[in-house]
C-alpha cells in the first residue's frame, strides 16, 4: 500500500518545521530552494502555508513573555523566532572540529545540533514578509524585511553551506519544460475550520 506516497515523496526536500509539542504550535515551511515536482499547484499550498505560518507567528507572539503586539515587532523579535524554532530542527549542522564538517554524507553519527535548514528559514521569511503586508502592515515597517533578518539568514546559509559540504548558490531553481503533467495533482484545500 503506498496510497500516501504521493503526499510524502516530495519530504525530502519539503522540511517541515514542527513547533508541536511545547505549546502547540505547527509550523511547517516547504524548502522554496528545491526544485519541487509540482510547480503548478504550487500556488495554492503556498497561499495556505502563509495563513499557516502567519498564525503561528500570531501564536508565537501571543505566548511571548512579555506579551509581544505586531504593531511593537522589531526585526530583532523575528530573529528571536527564527532561534526559537531551531529548537524542533531536524538538519544536522556539524560544528568545526566534528569530523565530518563539510561532508554531505557523514558515513556515522556525531553529537553536532540539529537546526532548521536554511532553506526553510527563508523561504518561511518570504511568507511571513508577504502575510504582513497583506495583513494591513506598512512595507516600510516589516519587520520580517529588517536588514538584520536578511543579514542572519545570509549567514546561516554561509554556515550551513561550509557545515553541511553543500552549495546553495548553484542550486537555482530548475524550470523543466513544463510538459503537461497530470493537472493539479493536489487538490485545493478547504478553508480552515472557523475562518470566515
Ligand atoms: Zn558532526
Amino acid at each position: 500500500m503506498d496510497s500516501i506516497r504521493e503526499m510524502d515523496s516530495s519530504n525530502s526536500e519539503n522540511a517541515t518545521l514542527n513547533v508541536g509539542n511545547n505549546n502547540g504550535i505547527t509550523i511547517s515551511a516547504a524548502l522554496g530552494s528545491s526544485s519541487s515536482p509540482s510547480s503548478s499547484s504550487s500556488s495554492s499550498r503556498y497561499e495556505n502555508q502563509k495563513r499557516r505560518d502567519w498564525n503561528t507567528f500570531g501564536q508565537y507572539l501571543k505566548n511571548h513573555r512579555p506579551p509581544l503586539s505586531l504593531s511593537r515587532c522589531s526585526g530583532a523579535h523575528v530573529l528571536e523566532f527564527l532561534r526559537y524554532l531551531d529548537q524542533f530542527g531536524k538538519t544536522k549542522v556539524h560544528t568545526p572540529i566534528c569530523p565530518f564538517y563539510g561532508h554531505p554524507n557523514p558515513p556515522a553519527p556525531c553529537p553536532c545540533p540539529l537546526r532548521q535548514a536554511w532553506g526553510s528559514l527563508d523561504a518561511l521569511i518570504g511568507r511571513l514578509r508577504a502575510a504582513f503586508e497583506e495583513n494591513g502592515g506598512k512595507p516600510e515597517a516589516n519587520p520580517f524585511g529588517a536588514r538584520a533578518v536578511r543579514l542572519y539568514l545570509r549567514e546561516v546559509r554561509d554556515l550551513q553551506s561550509k557545515a553541511r559540504g553543500i552549495s546553495y548558490e548553484k542550486k537555482k531553481r530548475k524550470r523543466p519544460p513544463t510538459q503537461q503533467q497530470q493537472h493539479q495533482q493536489f487538490p485545493t484545500l478547504p478553508p480552515p475550520p472557523g475562518a470566515s
